[in-house]
């Protein structure tokens, strides 16, 4: 038995065994704003829930706010002011939360189940004082247990915590993701069940790539890559909590009731690791080429530590040889979108002092991504990915390799180009292995 076999019965028993009556399951289940974003769906999902569990099972249910509440609440905000305290912003961002649980604990009673609806705060979700993204420091689920050991279904207000001294806090916008797992972590739950409008992680974006498969299951370690690289399924926080406390992630339909994709330490079917898990893309991209930076120890500490400065991510970096003799080379380096108009001003403002020749900003990119654990020590990978980028006559602009990735920058109007023509060369659609 290796280790992972464990909890491959302890998910299995959330949908199956259970249903035969061999042990109870303690599931968290997540159902986020679209969801819950009218009262019918509020309902929907109560009867949803109650139609997937049985009479003894163990449930906790997290919601986020309805529909686009906390857009609303924000725009609500910037009426008053330009410039809400975080504190105060709080205070009325967890609001929204709050009106879902007490509406889905009305539904669950008025169907005949008992049920009780906690805050945050209430369910002991303790987090630092970072008002708009705090941290969870720590859980008490005392409470949560204690209704639970009632019989009632409990269901806990998402996105929100409370800090030491008692000022109510959010997490983040997608926050209730991460309220999920860290409560099914805490509670040492079977499974966390994230709800959402789409079946299970895919192999590629299927608005993209038609061919694009779902996975049964996926590491953390991956699921984690292809979120930094793109990937917009989960909140990277909430998967990274999960392999903290090796709690499994279900990403499931809210509409359809079949199993989708489990997010977990590694693969139960076999002890297997696949070499290439996925295709991603990033288009929230952006390049800068400095061209004809002095060569002489330095200069690349003072560019990259004045954008570190001003907080600015850079992330693919290619440093050429422009002429030898002159000594002087190019350097190309990549940013988030949002971050190009400062990181030029800093690059610009260099240039001045060390006579850079030239500054070249370019917002048309994006990045296409391979992800898999085992393409460490499979050298072919990189040159299957290159080979069909070129045969769709695809450019490569810059590469930049990780452990488990291999990233090509290249030109914004050839994305679903690029995603399909690698995702081709990897998924034969005639081959299920890979699923
Ligand atoms: N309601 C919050 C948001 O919209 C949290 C969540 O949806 O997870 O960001
Ligand atoms: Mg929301």
């Amino acid at each position: 038995m290796f280790p992972g076999e464990r909890i491959c019965f302890h998910i299995a028993a959330a949908w199956v065994v259970r249903k035969e009556g061999m042990r109870l399951a303690f599931i968290v289940k997540k159902f986020g704003g679209s969801s819950v974003a009218t009262p019918a769906k509020i309902m929907a999902v109560a009867r949803r829930v109650l139609e997937d569990t049985a009479a003894d099972d163990r449930v906790v249910v997290v919601v986020s706010a309805m529909g686009d509440t906390t857009d609303e609440l924000i725009a609500l905000a910037k009426a008053v002011t330009g410039n809400p305290h975080g504190r105060e912003m709080d205070m009325l961002l967890a609001t929204g939360e709050q009106v879902t649980v007490a509406l889905l604990a009305m539904a669950f009673t008025s169907l005949g189940r008992k049920a009780v609806s906690l805050t945050g705060f209430q369910a002991g979700i303790m987090t630092n004082g970072a008002h708009n993204k705090a941290k969870i420091a720590g859980i008490a689920p005392e409470r949560v247990l204690r209704e639970l050991d009632r019989g009632k279904i409990v269901i806990v207000a998402g996105f929100q915590g409370m800090t030491k001294s008692g000022d109510i806090t959010t997490l983040g916008r997608g926050g209730s993701d991460t309220t999920a797992v860290a409560l099914a972590g805490a509670m040492k739950a079977d499974v966390c069940e994230i709800f959402t409008d789409v079946d299970g992680v895919y192999s590629a974006d299927p608005r993209l790539v038609k061919t694009a498969r779902r996975m049964r299951e996926i590491t953390y370690n991956e699921m984690l890559e292809m979120a930094r690289l793109g990937a917009v399924v989960m909140q990277p926080r909430a998967v990274e909590m999960g392999k903290r406390h090796g709690v499994p992630i279900h990403v499931r339909s809210t509409f359809i009731q079949l199993p989708g994709t489990i997010i977990r330490e590694g693969y139960t079917v076999e002890e297997r690791e696949f070499i290439v898990r996925g295709v991603t893309h990033d288009t929230n991209v952006a390049k800068i080429a400095v061209l004809g930076v002095p060569d002489r120890p330095g200069v690349a500490y003072r560019i990259f530590s004045e954008l570190a400065e001003a907080n600015i991510d850079v992330d693919m970096i290619v440093q050429s040889i422009r002429n030898a003799d002159k000594n002087i080379n190019d350097i190309v380096f990549t940013i988030a979108k949002p971050d190009l108009p400062v990181a030029r001003a800093i690059v610009d403002k260099l240039g001045q002092e060390m006579s850079f020749i030239g500054v070249i900003a370019e917002e048309n990119v994006a990045k296409v991504s391979v992800v898999g654990a085992g393409m460490y020590g499979s050298p072919g990978i990189a040159a299957a990915m290159f080979g069909a980028l070129g045969e769709a006559g695809i450019n490569i602009e810059v590469i930049s390799t990780s452990e488990i990735s291999i990233s090509c920058l290249i030109s914004a109007e050839k994305v679903q180009d690029a995603v399909t023509a690698i995702h081709n060369r990897f998924f034969r659609e005639d081959d299920d292995s890979n699923l």
